[in-house]
């Protein structure tokens, strides 16, 4: 067995690879970019090394850097683990050419896969059926055009290189193709410098199931059973399980018999993913993932078996642990991946510094996967997903309720997440019943994605995070104000304003501090209220005798709420003006993520309205409007159009407008 590998790789998959290594008595080595010298992957290593700037393309995408790392640390073998160099033949084979271990299958056969056009020419001549479309080498539009009317509308064009959804794009009408070959062509080289394209047949509503499969170098090759990952954004997967509930056995038997021909075809060897679309009991092969999958915890959840220990012992010369009969799947798993992005706004991505980051404990069935921690950074530079929730149960019904579960215990704030779509997406009925298709969320987008005004809860959360202090939940008999962290101060009328800002309404809520008791008064409701902090951010609420769990971030915009069913982002339009004291609006405007100044829409001394729009950022190759949190007289501009900005950059100052009435 190795002594010591190196994992070429970031964030949870090398934290996870690590953990298994260590449980191996194997000594790892990280690597790590500029951007994550103190990232929680270089923190779990044995060792590590920089290998270089920020963007991948100079550091994890590096194979010069990581091979000297590789020499430095004096490691056995690479693991690449997913993403990155995981599936570039030329990193496999140069890492066997320094005498180094390549934790995957041979160069040979990454490449024979690496190409979706070639690597359905081999599984048909392997007697796999295939999507119908067109792979040729002619990429010329009108050559296209005439391949797109054979093969007949809806169609998919798809990048030859591609992966993670990169390049894909539907096509309903032939008026349509012109304009969705230039773009993705343009993604393509982008993303894979390589612009080569192929078309597909556009299935309406397949399920998209993968068969895993496992070979050594003596020919032994098995397969561990099939996930279902149709749950998908964008062709991009959100929730996986296994086993697929909606796929009648003998199917599933037809397409592990598929995988293996396709994988005995290459003579496989190591970890591998054979990845079918399935309709109407009818399947076709898309592709084979050389690598480690994200969802791979789902298979080792109900087989029992480390996946990345059967990785290393085969890499490691060791034939297969088990034979396939002796390889058992019980029970139901499902992962769901929590990524910092914004489903109401196409679901781009969302950068900056986790101010909470909380998840429930792991246990026997339940595991949490992630290579951040509170304050770390979610940057513009890498992949955002934060963890992966992998629950696991006797069958899928407890197994989807133990994920819900996870999820609403799971508070993120820092930045925008999906948690909130997850959570209504398994709430659907279709996904209670398990028929959820490819195209499932495409078609619910409204509804999975919508913004919700911010329940009485999560103002009483925002409002009260300012006030308690650390200590134990006060008694029912009394209301002490030296609890009191800030803003109030005793005074007459004893009662503090917040008003906050919306989705675009302003919410008013008024906190009375009788003589021993705490109210809030959301318009003409008036509700009890106790609050005591549970340390970190969290906070215990009693609202008109319920028990609330919330946790609550402020930033110079407001306050962000999770709370267990939802997370809300509440601007302070205004606070405390009753009592004439500062109005929250007076302060500093930052740049919310790095970018570009697109835009200056008002003047020094101006005096501007709550909500009205005062810049526009361009970042991400988006444009992001930024409004007045309050009223204000434009103090100073600290920007001009076209600056380039970093996160945090200072834009301009407002002062204090007047007070609220
Ligand atoms: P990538 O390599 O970019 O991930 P894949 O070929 O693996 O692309 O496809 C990703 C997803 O796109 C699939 O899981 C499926 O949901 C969808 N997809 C792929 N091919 C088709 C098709 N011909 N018709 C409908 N959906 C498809």
């Amino acid at each position: 067995m190795f002594k010591k590998i190196l994992i070429a790789n970031r964030g949870e998959i090398t934290c996870r690879v690590i953990r298994t290594a260590r449980r191996m008595g194997i000594k790892t080595v990280a690597v790590y970019s500029d951007a994550d010298s103190r990232a929680l992957h270089v923190e779990q290593a044995d060792e590590a090394y920089p290998i270089g700037p920020a963007p991948a393309r100079e550091s994890y995408l590096d194979i010069k850097a990581v091979l000297a790392a590789a020499r430095r640390g004096g490691v056995d073998a690479i693991h690449p683990g997913y993403g990155f160099l995981s599936e570039n033949a030329a990193f496999a084979a140069a890492c066997t050419k320094a005498g180094r271990g390549f934790i995957g299958p041979s160069a040979a056969a990454i490449r024979a896969m690496g190409d979706k056009a070639t690597a359905k020419a081999l599984a048909e001549k392997a007697g796999v059926p295939v999507v119908p479309g067109y792979r040729g080498e002619r990429q010329h539009a009108t050559v296209f055009a005439t391949e797109a009317a054979r093969i007949g509308y809806p169609l998919l064009v798809k990048a030859a290189a591609g992966g993670g959804g990169r390049g894909s794009r539907m096509v309903e009408r032939p008026n349509e193709l012109g304009v969705a070959l230039e773009s993705a062509r343009r993604e393509a080289t982008a993303a894979f410098g390589d612009g080569r394209l192929i078309l597909e047949k556009y299935l309406r509503a397949p399920r998209h199931i993968e068969v895993q499969v496992f070979g050594d170098r003596f020919g032994n090759l098995v397969h561990l059973y099939a996930r279902d990952c149709s749950s998908q954004r964008r062709y991009q997967k959100v929730i996986e399980e296994a086993p697929p509930t909606a796929v009648a056995p003998a199917l599933l038997r037809r397409l592990y018999a598929a995988a293996l021909s396709i994988a005995r075809a290459i003579k496989y060897q190591n970890a591998g993913t054979v990845e079918f679309i399935v309709e109407r009991g009818r399947f076709y092969f898309i592709e084979m993932n050389t690598r480690l999958q994200v969802e791979h915890a789902v298979t080792e959840m109900i087989t029992g078996i480390d996946l990345v220990e059967w990785q290393l012992r085969v890499a490691a010369g060791e034939k297969l642990p088990l034979r396939q009969p002796q390889i058992r799947a019980r029970g139901h798993a499902i992962e769901t991946r929590l990524y910092a992005e914004d489903p109401a706004r196409g679901f781009l991505p969302s950068t900056g510094r986790l101010a909470r980051l909380r998840f429930p404990a792991a246990n026997a069935h339940l595991r949490v996967e992630t290579g951040l921690r509170q304050g770390d950074i979610v940057t513009e530079f890498y992949d955002p997903m934060i963890a992966k929730l992998v629950v696991s149960a006797p069958d899928r019904r407890i197994a989807r309720a133990r994920l819900d579960t996870a999820l609403s215990e799971s508070r993120i704030l820092g930045v925008v997440t999906n948690r909130d779509f997850l959570q209504r997406l398994i709430a659907q009925p279709a996904f209670r019943r398990g028929t959820v298709d490819t195209a499932f969320i495409g078609r619910h987008l409204e509804s999975l994605a919508l913004a919700v005004s911010a329940p009485d809860a999560a103002l009483a959360a925002a409002v009260l995070s300012r006030i308690v202090s650390a200590g134990p939940k006060p008694g029912r008999d009394g209301f002490s104000p030296w609890r009191l962290r800030d803003g109030w101060r005793q005074g007459d009328d004893h009662a503090l304003d917040f008003v906050f800002g919306d989705h675009g309404t302003r919410r008013r809520v008024r906190l009375r501090f009788e003589s021993n008791s705490l109210q809030l008064d959301f318009g003409k409701r008036r509700i009890p209220v106790l609050a005591w902090t549970l340390g970190d951010r969290d906070l215990g609420i009693e609202l008109g005798g319920r028990h609330i769990d919330a946790s609550v971030a402020w930033d110079e915009r407001g306050a962000q709420v999770a709370l267990a069913d939802g997370t809300w982002r509440l601007d302070a339009a205004e606070t405390n003006a009753r009592r004439g004291d500062a109005v929250a609006a007076a302060g500093r405007i930052v740049a919310p993520m790095p970018g570009k100044i697109a835009a200056v829409h008002v003047a020094k001394g101006a005096t501007v309205t709550c909500g009205q729009i005062l810049l526009v950022l361009e970042a991400m190759k988006m444009e992001h409007a930024i409004a007045a949190p309050g009223e204000g007289v434009v103090a100073e501009i600290r920007c001009a159009a076209g600056d380039p900005v970093a996160e945090g950059t200072e834009l301009l100052v407002l002062v204090g407008g007047k007070e609220q009435a």
